[in-house]
């Protein structure tokens, strides 16, 4: 086999150099799945590319208008083409939204997304390919409609209350500790506490309220006198309640003072508005605390909790929004003793003896609200366990999982000490930063302090490298659709030290602004000319002026200079060579401040990267290193006179 390998791979290296030096990008990627040259040099876990994709976006095979699991089976040869070794999933489990990041029910998979039989087909055909699947996995909270959470909330006592996070006085519980998601801070670091109605606290009958504006006070009292009807003639004062599901004007009785009697039908209480607009400021509620009748209550307009009658209400927390309750782990250095650590483990476990490659871990930072080194041991705790499933299931090697901290590189780095691989936001940071300054001559010392770094804390790291991602503004947009910035982009990262991950449609050069709606950075691959995309899963939120015929796959195949050919280009390059997917980066002294130089060793292989981030040209010699033998290359290129040349935006791999 290693023969065979070694033919191979002087085929290839024939077959490039021959075809360089080529203004356009590199050579045809073989129709269809072709080993030959593939997945070679890099290995899935530590250096191969990632496809991200949007199960409900990517494509859709039954056409009900979501992307689903056997859409992802019908386009292998699609992702092999892009030299793929592992696909992460957005997450495929029973969920409340479309996105699936509010989880129903971790042991499913989503009827819309299909079956479970569909996952293990894609896992069994992926594999054959050398492609692995990892799932995406929700450990900050679940969903709000879980059933975990439904009983958590209808039983304080019961088994599943501890697996969230409550408290009947947020403020008093944070400040004295009690919560070990906070560990002292009286205020959250993202996030707030949601209160939530039970049977007992709501009411139904006739009351007379009285709100006194002056002292913030509503007195509430059970009677029998008749029924006023709302106050529509300029009141000042409004009540808010279940059971009419609108503003009750009441009437003023004196100076800051108004009433009414009305029959009220609600089963959460009530709010109490000096405004119709719910603008800020203007809607007054309580502190959590239930009213008793016939006793001035005292009204708010910070918190602006419910008015609850009869029994206290409560609160949980979440550190996203109200349909994402956190989940609870308590201590953290004894978190996988907890009763949600074990059912979420319990869950996991079924995934891994399935056969998925890994896992991705969303939100780690807010797992234990600012609290580095307990995230850092939970997530320890979290990892062994899985790899040991993972072991004991036949696993090669560690268990692949990449964690979600959203951060710079000096906060996110400690975390790999609790995790094998973290994704490097500051390296796409830094890319678009020179690339749009037009500076490239410290982008690889850049690179490699941010790679020291992480050494420090874990010596085989796995540095996951990324541009954009479905929770970012699109590189297009970020580039303002300069294409030709977007195929130096892709350039730039498929030449990289650490494991690349290629977000859905950033091969097709799509554009799209998350601040329009998250839908608008998710939009589906489309695949033919004339075709549509499944939009119903987006609520047909998606671009139509970006998905025109031309940004089309089947366009794209077709034309030598697409954004998508930059990627297969570079993709095949990264697999084929083994110093270009393994090789650490030593950065190299580069004469001009547009391009960036560095070395990749690997073994007995050395390769030289260029790429010139200014939109000018460059050409000088580089001291030391050779130009002519070209591995690939994108926009106007050649090496072959002594002197690097390189035109606008241009890249180059040359072989030592
Ligand atoms: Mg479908």
């Amino acid at each position: 086999m290693k023969h065979l390998f070694h033919i191979a791979a002087l085929a290839i290296a024939a077959l490039l150099l021959t075809a360089c030096p080529d203004p356009e990008p590199g050579p045809d990627v073989p129709d269809g799945p072709d080993d030959s040259w593939k997945k070679q040099a890099s290995t899935e876990k530590l250096s191969g590319i990632t496809y991200q994709l949007n199960v409900y976006s990517f494509a859709d095979s039954d056409g009900d208008g979501w992307g689903d699991i056997k859409g992802i089976t019908q386009h292998l040869d699609y992702l092999d083409s892009l030299g793929a070794t592992a696909l992460w999933l957005s997450p495929i489990h029973e969920a409340m939204s479309y996105h699936g990041y509010n989880v129903n029910d971790y042991t499913s998979v989503s009827s819309k997304l299909g079956t479970e039989a569909d996952l293990k087909d894609l896992i069994t055909k992926a594999r054959a390919r050398n492609i692995a699947i990892y799932l995406d996995f929700v450990l900050n909270h679940s969903g709000s409609d879980n059933e975990w959470f439904k009983a958590a909330k209808a039983d304080p006592t019961g088994p599943y209350h501890d697996y969230y996070v409550f408290s009947d006085n947020p403020t008093a519980d944070m400040a004295s500790g009690k919560i070990d998601n906070f560990a002292g801070a009286t205020t959250p670091g993202m996030g707030s506490w949601f209160t939530f109605s039970g049977g007992d606290i709501g009411y139904k009958g006739r009351l007379h309220f009285k709100v006194d504006m002056g002292a913030h006070t509503v007195t509430v009292t059970q009677t029998a006198d008749a029924v006023q009807n709302p106050n529509t003639s300029n009141p000042q004062c409004w009540l808010w309640c279940g059971g009419f599901s609108q503003h009750v004007g009441l009437y003023t009785t004196g100076t800051n003072v108004y009433e009414i009697t009305i029959d009220v039908n609600t089963d959460w209480g009530f709010l109490v508005c000096t405004s119709t607009s719910w603008a800020s400021g203007t809607k007054w509620g309580g502190n959590g605390k239930g009213l008793t009748f016939g006793v001035p209550y005292p009204l708010n307009n910070t918190t602006a909790a419910d008015i609850t009658f009869g029994g206290d209400a409560s609160w949980y927390f979440a550190s996203f929004d109200a349909s994402m309750p956190d989940l609870n782990y308590g201590p953290y250095d004894k978190a996988s003793e907890s009763p949600a650590f074990k059912a979420l483990a319990s869950a996991a476990d079924k995934w891994i003896k399935m056969g998925i490659g890994g896992l991705r871990l969303d939100a780690v930072i807010w797992i234990y609200q600012n609290q580095t080194a307990a995230n850092v041991e939970f997530l320890r705790q979290w990892y062994d366990r899985c790899n040991s499933t993972w072991k004991s299931n036949g696993g090669q090697g560690d268990f692949y999982m990449v964690g979600e901290a959203w951060d710079e590189v000096p906060k996110v780095a400690p975390y790999f000490e609790g995790l094998p691989s973290i994704f490097n936001f500051s390296y796409w940071w830094t890319v678009k930063d020179r690339i749009n300054k037009g500076r490239g001559d410290d982008f690889a010392a850049t690179v490699k302090g941010f790679r020291d770094r992480f050494a420090g804390y874990r010596p085989d790291y796995i540095d996951a490298i990324k541009l954009s991602n479905h929770d970012e503004d699109r590189v297009g947009n970020d580039f303002g659709r300069d294409v030709a910035k977007e195929k130096l982009a892709a350039a730039v990262l498929l030449t990289s030290p650490g494991k690349p991950f290629v977000y859905q449609g950033e091969e097709l050069g799509y554009w799209g602004n998350k601040g329009k709606g998250d839908e608008y950075v998710r939009t589906p691959i489309k695949w033919t000319r004339s075709g549509s995309v499944p939009s119903t899963s987006l609520g047909g939120k998606v671009d139509n002026t970006m998905l025109t015929a031309e940004i089309s796959v089947e366009a794209q195949e077709s034309d030598p200079a697409s954004v998508l050919r930059v990627y297969r280009n570079f993709a095949k390059a990264r697999n084929a060579w083994k110093a270009l997917a393994k090789g650490e980066i030593t950065p190299v002294t580069s004469p001009n401040s547009a391009v960036a130089l560095w070395k990749m060793s690997y073994e007995d292989q050395t390769v030289l990267v260029a790429h010139n981030f200014g939109n000018g040209s460059a050409a000088f010699a580089v001291t030391g290193y050779t130009t002519d033998k070209m591995i690939v290359s994108n926009g106007m290129a050649d090496g072959s006179t002594g002197l690097l040349s390189l035109g606008p935006y241009a890249s180059a791999v040359f072989l030592q």
